[in-house]
């Protein structure tokens, strides 16, 4: 059983990288925007909650992210663990999390904000099915329309300069908070997120002592 926290500021690839860590060892990812997102798209009563919230770039409540997470890892359907993505946010969400859970490592995936920038505005979604695409790294093979099932690339509601403004600002002034706590109990292992997504993913099993991802890579990277 293993029970991983991945952090990091927008764009720097936890989606890519949690679903990578999750196919391999059948864990289960748990990300909290995707819950979010999906309820927006399927017009539920939460997705009216927190939609105008969501395109701001401003962070849900707290309460409710905390009953969403409760929630779904009540489930329990993690018999070989999770990986959760996008949780904690802040110091609040940090402690409740830790008083309800123990966790094995935070992968804390580091960026600076200026390829953050250049990323999130490459970055596209597929209208349709919710595969995600990358304008610099995997653009899609005909412009604009998914690979996958051929539905139409848009952009994140929040992928915007003024809801990415308000992102970094939280991530910087709330998330590196909780991040200082985790620090602190020894949980953290930080990665540089700027390079391709397989050297990034052999660099947090190297951190996490998992077995390699694909051929064997020198220095540890984790600090
Ligand atoms: P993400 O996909 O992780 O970037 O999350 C998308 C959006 O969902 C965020 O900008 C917030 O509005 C909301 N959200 C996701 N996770 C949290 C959280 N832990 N606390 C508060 N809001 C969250």
């Amino acid at each position: 059983m293993r029970k991983y926290v991945i952090m990091g500021v927008q764009g720097s690839g936890k989606g890519t990288q949690s679903e990578m860590l999750a196919a391999d060892l059948d864990l289960v990812h748990i990300s909290v925007g995707d819950i979010f997102r999906w309820n927006v798209s399927q017009h539920t009563k939460m997705g009216a909650q927190v939609q105008r919230v969501m395109a701001a770039g401003e962070l849900v409540g707290d309460d409710l992210v905390e009953s969403v997470v409760q929630r779904r890892l009540a489930e329990h359907d993690w018999n070989f663990g999770f990986i959760i993505d996008g949780f904690p946010r802040n110091r609040r969400q940090a402690e409740f999390f830790l008083e309800s859970y123990d966790i094995d490592a935070v992968i804390h995936l580091d960026m600076p904000d200026s390829e953050v920038r250049r990323r999130v505005f490459a970055r596209r979604l597929c209208a349709n099915c919710g595969m995600d695409y990358n304008l610099i790294a995997d653009s899609p093979t005909v412009p604009g329309q998914c690979d996958s099932c051929g539905g139409e690339l848009v952009q994140r509601e929040d992928d915007t300069e003024e809801a990415l403004a308000v992102r970094l600002r939280d991530y910087h002034t709330q998330t590196s908070p909780a991040l200082d706590l985790f620090r602190r109990k020894e949980y953290v292992f930080t990665v540089d997120a700027r390079p391709a997504p397989e050297v990034v993913q052999e660099q947090i099993r190297k951190c996490v002592a998992l077995p390699p991802f694909e051929q064997e890579k020198k220095g540890s990277g984790c600090a």
